[in-house]
C-alpha cells in the first residue's frame, strides 16, 4: 500500500475479472433505425432487443461501454424503490403504487430468468438480503412491512428479532430486521460483459469512445451528431442515467448524479467471514445514508458501499470514512486492509422512481435511483418494446410523464451537500431515539 492511498487500487474490483475495454473502431454507419445513447445496461438491454427484432441498431458510448455506473455498482439484485408505499399512493395514487411493487417483483424474477435463459455467466448467487433496523421502532415498521410484502406480492421474507440477528449478520450494530429471499448477488462486470456479447451477436454496433454531441429533428427522423461524425436515425433512446451531459439538455435539468463510493477488504480468513456473514446474504439498512454490504462472490472479501462525502476527488478521505463505517458495524474490522475503492454516479430524479418517457419524439430510459442492476436492463427492454411499437409488451408502471425538472439546475448539483446535511441529521435524530 502507498503512503497516499488506502488501498491497493482505484478501480472497481470487478474490473479485475472483467476489464472493460474499447470497442475496436468500426466506421460510423450513414443511417441506422435507432440510435442508442449510452451502453450500459439500459442501452445494451435495448439494443439487445431491437437487433433481434431486426432493427438496425447503433449504441454510442462516450466512454468504454460499461464504464459509467454498470461495472461499478455492487452487483446486488436490490431492484429497490426509494419511495414507500404509503408515500407513492399518496403521491401518484393507489393503483400505480401497487403497480409498482408488482413490476419491482416481477423485473427482478425477469432478471434471474433472463440469465439462466441466455446463459449468462456472471456469478449469480442468490442468499437473500438482510435489512438492519436501526432502533426497535424501526424494526416494527420492517415486521409490518415485511408482512405485508409477503400477502400483496407473494415475496418469501420475514422479520428477524434482534435475539435471532446474528444468525444472518455477525454485528449487535442493529436491533433486528428484516430478510427477502428475492434478492441476491451477481458480478456487473460479467453481466455488463455477457449483455454486451450477446448484443453484439445479435448484431448491435457498439462504437465506444464516440461521445454524442446533439440530437436535431431531421425530417421524420433525426441527425445524431457524434465526435466521429453524423448518423441519421429514425428513433434516438438515450440511456446516460448518471453521467448525462450537455448532449441530453432536458434529461439533465431532471437527473441529479450522486456520487457513490465502495470498498474492498482485503481477503479475510474463512472463520471471520463465516462469524461476520454467516449466510452470505447481502445486507442493506435502514439509514437515510447507510451501507450496503455483502461478501464478493468467492466469499474471501467484504464490499461495502454508501453516499460520498467530502474530499472531492481525493479517495483517500471518503475511503477512510467509509472504512470507519464499516468498523462501526464490525468493530473487528478497524483498521482493515483495503484492495479496492472506487465511486460511480447514481442518479436521482425528484420522485424517486425509474421512468420511461417521451420528449419531442425522443425516448428516455434513465433515473434508476442506485438500483439499475434490476432496474436498468427491465426499463431499457421495455423502451426497446415501446420504440417497436409494441403495446404489451412495451406496458410498464414507469411509462408516465417526465420527471418534473429540478429549478435553478442545469447539471452542477449545487444543493447536494445541504441534502445530505438532511439526512445526516435524519439518522442521528433516529440513532438518538433509538437511544443509540
Ligand atoms: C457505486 C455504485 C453502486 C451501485 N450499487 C448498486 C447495487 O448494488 N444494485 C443496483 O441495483 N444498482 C446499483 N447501482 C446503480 C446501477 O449501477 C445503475 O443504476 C445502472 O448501472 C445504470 O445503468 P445505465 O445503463 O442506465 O447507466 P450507465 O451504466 O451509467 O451508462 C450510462 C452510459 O452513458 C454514457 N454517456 C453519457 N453521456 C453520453 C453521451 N453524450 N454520448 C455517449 N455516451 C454517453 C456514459 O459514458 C455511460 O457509459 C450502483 C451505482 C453505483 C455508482
Amino acid at each position: 500500500m502507498r503512503d497516499a492511498t488506502i488501498a491497493e487500487k482505484t478501480t472497481p474490483y470487478w474490473w479485475d475479472a472483467a476489464p472493460v475495454r474499447p470497442i475496436p473502431a468500426r466506421p460510423l454507419p450513414q443511417a441506422v433505425d435507432v440510435a442508442i445513447v449510452g451502453a450500459g445496461f439500459a442501452g445494451l438491454s435495448a439494443g439487445l432487443v431491437l437487433a433481434r427484432e431486426g432493427r438496425s441498431v447503433a449504441a454510442f458510448d462516450a466512454m468504454n461501454p460499461g464504464e459509467g455506473a454498470s461495472t461499478r455498482n455492487g452487483g446486488i439484485t436490490s431492484g429497490n424503490i426509494r419511495l414507500d408505499y404509503a408515500t407513492m399512493a399518496k403521491r401518484f395514487g393507489e393503483a400505480r403504487a401497487i403497480a409498482v411493487e408488482a413490476e419491482a417483483h416481477a423485473a427482478r424474477q425477469f432478471l434471474y430468468r433472463f440469465i439462466a435463459e441466455e446463459g449468462l455467466d456472471c456469478d449469480l448467487q442468490r442468499p437473500g438480503l438482510f435489512k438492519g433496523a436501526i432502533g426497535y421502532a424501526q424494526y416494527d415498521a420492517m415486521a409490518r412491512g415485511a408482512e405485508a410484502l409477503r400477502k400483496a406480492v407473494g415475496i418469501e421474507t420475514w422479520a428477524v428479532p434482534f435475539a435471532e440477528q446474528t444468525a444472518y449478520v455477525g454485528s449487535d450494530f442493529y436491533r433486528g430486521g428484516a430478510v427477502r429471499m428475492d434478492i441476491g448477488g451477481l458480478h456487473p462486470g460479467k453481466l455488463h460483459g455477457e449483455i454486451l456479447r450477446i448484443a453484439q451477436e445479435a448484431g448491435l454496433g457498439v462504437h465506444s469512445g464516440t461521445p454524442v454531441t446533439g440530437v436535431t429533428r431531421d425530417g421524420d427522423g433525426f441527425r445524431v451528431a457524434t465526435a466521429s461524425g453524423t448518423v441519421r436515425a429514425r428513433q434516438v433512446l438515450v440511456c446516460t442515467n448518471g453521467y448525462t451531459d450537455g448532449a441530453a439538455p432536458f434529461l439533465r435539468r431532471r437527473l441529479v448524479p450522486v456520487r457513490s463510493r465502495i470498498i474492498v477488504t482485503e481477503a479475510l480468513a474463512p472463520e471471520v467471514m463465516a462469524r461476520l456473514m454467516p449466510k452470505r446474504m447481502m445486507i442493506s439498512e435502514g439509514r437515510q445514508l447507510g451501507h450496503y454490504y455483502r461478501p464478493t462472490p468467492d466469499g474471501r472479501r467484504i464490499l461495502l458501499g454508501g453516499r460520498e462525502s467530502g474530499h472531492r476527488g481525493n479517495p483517500v478521505g471518503p475511503s477512510l470514512l467509509m472504512r470507519a463505517g464499516l468498523a462501526q458495524i464490525f468493530p473487528e474490522l478497524e483498521g482493515v486492509r483495503l484492495s479496492h475503492t472506487w465511486f460511480g454516479n447514481v442518479a436521482m430524479n425528484r420522485d424517486m422512481l425509474p421512468r420511461i418517457f417521451e420528449k419531442d419524439g425522443i425516448l428516455y430510459a434513465s433515473g434508476f435511483c442506485g438500483s439499475g442492476t434490476v432496474w436498468a436492463p427491465w426499463i431499457g427492454m421495455r423502451a426497446a418494446y415501446k420504440l417497436l411499437g409494441q403495446g404489451a409488451r412495451a406496458e410498464s408502471a414507469f411509462d408516465f410523464r417526465p420527471p418534473a425538472s429540478i429549478p435553478l439546475y442545469r447539471g452542477d448539483p449545487w444543493f447536494m451537500p445541504t441534502i445530505i446535511q438532511g439526512y445526516r441529521l435524519q439518522d442521528r435524530i433516529a440513532m438518538l431515539r433509538a437511544r443509540r
